[in-house]
């Protein structure tokens, strides 16, 4: 999923300093499975913000409501009444579901209360790890499900670097070498051969490298023009 944390109350503050009538809106998928753009985040943000400017002498009108999720057009669509009626949308998505909200709203005033992070999991109560960073080619194949690309500080194809000592990696003591993990897992496989055929310099045109990424499935598009 992906992960966020939200941004400082001072910082959306500033944000939305020249502004009076707000309209804090939750998603309630990725960001309500970490705590921090769901429902009840977007009531206490709302509240939070209330309440400061009212003590800062100057009350703004803060309402909320959360949708299913923000990163598509048919559940942001039904609350455009709401966003016309307001001067600042505080989004609680992603920064898919703030610019989704822009796109689709185009007069609105959008701004982000989240700081979209990573892709990753809970591994433990209270605690998300990065596990993926969509670089569009896949090599979990070779390397025992144990992603070098988000979980190497230097994203290393062919074994570790010197830094990794004892089973953990240069960068922290608190985060293991992932190619310690990939070795490991290898070998309790008794695949460890995959270890030593030497992976080609990586292609990052499918990654970041190449620009905004896009999707398109000719079937899909058929069916739905079919549909019209
Ligand atoms: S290899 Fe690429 S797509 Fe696969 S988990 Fe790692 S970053 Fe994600
Ligand atoms: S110690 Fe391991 S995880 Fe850390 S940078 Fe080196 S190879 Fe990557």
């Amino acid at each position: 999923m992906i992960v966020a944390e939200q941004k400082p109350l001072q910082e959306i503050k500033e944000l939305i300093a020249e502004t009076q009538k707000v309209l804090v809106v939750g998603c309630g998928t990725c960001v309500t499975v970490c705590f921090a753009g769901g429902e009840k985040e977007a009531g206490i943000l709302a509240t939070s913000l209330r309440m400061t400017s009212k003590l800062d002498g100057a009350p703004k009108e803060v309402t909320d409501l959360t949708v299913q999720r923000q990163c598509e057009w048919e559940y942001i669509d039904p609350i455009g009444e709401q966003v016309r009626e307001v001067d600042v949308l505080v989004s609680l998505g992603c920064g898919i579901g703030v610019q989704a909200l822009a796109e689709r709203f185009p007069e609105a005033f959008v701004v982000p209360g989240l700081n979209t992070t990573f892709l990753g999991l809970p591994i433990e109560q209270g605690i998300w790890e990065e596990r993926c960073a969509a670089c569009g080619e896949c090599i979990l194949g070779l390397t025992g499900g144990i992603c070098p690309i988000a979980r190497c500080a230097k994203q290393l194809l062919n074994g570790p670097c010197g830094g990794s000592q004892n089973g953990v990696c240069e960068i922290n003591p608190d985060t293991p070498c992932v190619w310690q993990l990939i070795y490991d897992k290898l070998k309790a496989q008794d695949r460890l051969h995959l270890m030593l055929e030497i992976q080609p310099p990586k292609d990052w045109s499918t990654s970041r490298d190449g620009g905004p990424r896009k999707i398109t499935r000719e079937d899909l598009r058929l069916v739905s023009e079919e549909a019209e």
